[in-house]
């Protein structure tokens, strides 16, 4: 095992369609290892993205936005009981848990397939930018970026087929290059804390599992 403590960033689009879903739930099932420490960040995109939104609806959007996210955690830990555990940033008492660092760090420790939801809770972030921010508070080795591409590529390769798959790149460059793979707040904090990212596709069978023992797919942005 190379990396024992991952995050996995999973867009609220893996929840938009119930096939999908139960797709990426299996992968997650068959990869989940022992020993390993796997924390889940969940997107709410399936709902709403306050990024779309004027500024006064801003706030509403990125409310809708965070209990949308909880709402995808609540599926998600149903299809993975008994071997998930959710904590949530927003506090809605008598459908999950408030997420506390510590409580956080001993489900993983529990080897619970720990499904983190509510964003920051606070408005004006993305789940992009939590996903980096419990990355930092929960020491992992290594963030999982979950899409349904193969990794970064040198264009958009659902646009050019001549677009070249970057296997390996650095923080800096993709800035410079101007690769969006998450916003600029989430890459100024793995960088800072230098946490390397893996971008792959989730949706080709076995991915998952080879990304968490370290195998070389996607492309990795460290
Ligand atoms: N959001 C927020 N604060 C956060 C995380 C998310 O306000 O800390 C809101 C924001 O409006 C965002 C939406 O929730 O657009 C859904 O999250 P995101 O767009 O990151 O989901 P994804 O694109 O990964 O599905």
């Amino acid at each position: 095992m190379k990396f024992k403590r991952c995050i996995l960033k999973l867009t609220g689009e893996a929840f938009s369609d119930p096939s999908a879903l139960d797709k990426i739930a299996n992968e997650i099932k068959q990869s989940y290892h022992p020993k390993l420490e796997l924390a889940i960040v969940l997107g709410g995109g399936n709902f709403f993205r306050g990024r779309n939104a004027a500024l006064r609806d801003k706030l509403v959007t990125d409310r809708a936005g965070m209990l949308g996210t909880v709402i995808n955690g609540i599926l998600l830990e149903n299809i993975l009981k008994p071997f998930a555990a959710h904590l949530s940033a927003l506090d809605i008492k008598g459908f999950v848990t408030y997420y506390q660092i510590e409580k956080a760090l001993e489900y993983l420790q529990l080897k619970k397939i720990l499904i983190l939801s509510g964003g920051t809770g606070l408005p004006h972030f993305t789940t992009d930018t939590a996903t980096a921010l419990r990355a930092c508070e929960l020491n992992a080795d290594l963030i999982l970026k979950a899409t349904n591409v193969d990794g970064v590529y040198s264009t958009d390769p659902n646009r050019d087929p001549a677009a070249k798959l970057i296997k390996k790149i650095s923080y800096k460059e993709t800035i410079n290059k101007n690769l969006k793979i998450m916003d600029q707040q989430a890459f100024a904090l793995l960088q800072d804390r230098k946490i390397p990212l893996l971008v792959f596709n989730i949706f080709k069978h076995g991915n998952l599992k080879k990304a968490l023992a370290g195998r070389q797919i996607g492309s990795m942005v460290c």
